[in-house]
């Protein structure tokens, strides 16, 4: 079996590498523009505590809106299901910062893998406390989850997405407007750049990723982090959502749920068998990258790992 998954992963790599030099790197952050696109990382956490890696699964990206699913987790446990007065769970089809739902949806953003959702679920997730306590707790929810101490924010991206960020800041000044937001909007955007800025390696990630795999219990603490049917609704939301308008084209080719971020990575939940982190920075129109993709599509092929078997 692991002989096979070693096979599975080499083979799913070396037709990713050939997608190298098609994309574009995300530049709307001008921290991210820097990042060299010819980088291509895997990593395979499984229950028993083996990690398969390969390529550059060992250098620490921005994970951004991977983010997104672990402050979904926090939110969930801090709120539980009244997040869901915040925040819808249906498919946007539409761009990731897009704007336009929320005038139409009076300030309730479709689901909380899309900017606006996020950011309104950071807003519950803060819960009255200060932006420094949230940020410092996000970031200790992912050491925990990783098992790993030296995951941290990146100050240059966070610093760079605040600079560039009118848009989130937008967005949130909408819900705002709607009376969907409980804290500043500084707070709450303060909060988000500094989640979206974190960053992690593909192994730290993939390890990070599986409680969601095993019914919202950490394998190697034995921690329950979340209960198991929030476990699965998290994975239905990454089914539906977790790519924005490429949601659709990424549960056909792949067949599990998955979460990208416009740093180039992946993190895809194999329910019972394990979690996936890829990265590569060149991305697709919608912001999923486009490597990490053929990747995974591959490799969940050859492993026959689907959640529709
Ligand atoms: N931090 C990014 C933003 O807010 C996250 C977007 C993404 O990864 N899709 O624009």
């Amino acid at each position: 079996m692991t002989d096979d998954l070693r096979s599975h992963i080499d083979e799913a790599m070396t037709l990713a590498a050939a997608q190298l030099g098609k994309g574009r790197v995300a530049d709307y952050i001008p921290a991210l523009a820097k990042v060299d696109p010819a980088k291509l990382g895997f990593a395979l956490a499984l229950p028993d505590g083996t990690v398969h890696a390969s390529g550059d699964a060992d250098e620490p990206f921005s994970i951004q809106s991977v983010s997104k699913v672990f402050t979904l987790a926090l939110a969930l446990r801090r709120v539980g299901s009244d997040l869901w007065t915040s925040v819808g769970r249906e498919p946007s089809g539409s761009a990731f910062n897009s704007v336009v739902q929320l005038e139409s949806e009076q300030g309730i953003p479709r689901n909380p893998l899309i900017n606006a959702g996020a950011i309104a679920t950071t807003d519950r997730l803060i819960d009255g406390r200060a932006g420094d306590a949230v940020a410092e707790e996000i970031v200790d929810f992912m050491r925990a989850r990783a098992g790993d101490d030296r995951v941290e924010i990146d100050f240059d991206v966070a610093f760079s997405e605040s600079e560039t960020g009118a848009r989130n800041r937008s967005l949130a000044h909408f819900m705002d407007a709607f009376g969907n937001l409980t804290h500043p909007v500084e707070t709450v955007v303060g909060v988000y750049f500094r989640q979206c800025a974190i960053a992690m390696s593909c192994r730290q990630l993939a390890r990070a990723g599986l409680f969601l795999a095993m019914e919202g219990r950490d394998p190697f603490t034995g921690e329950q982090i979340v209960e198991a049917h929030r476990a699965r609704r998290i994975n239905a939301i990454m089914m539906l959502c977790g790519h924005y308008d490429n949601s659709g084209e990424f549960a056909f080719r792949v067949g599990l749920p998955g979460k990208s971020g416009v740093g180039g990575g992946i993190l895809c939940i194999a329910p019972g068998q394990g979690s996936i982190a890829v990265w590569s920075p060149a991305l697709n129109e919608a912001g999923t990258s486009l490597a990490g993709a053929v990747a995974l599509e591959h490799f969940a092929y050859a492993a026959g790992w689907s959640v529709f078997d």
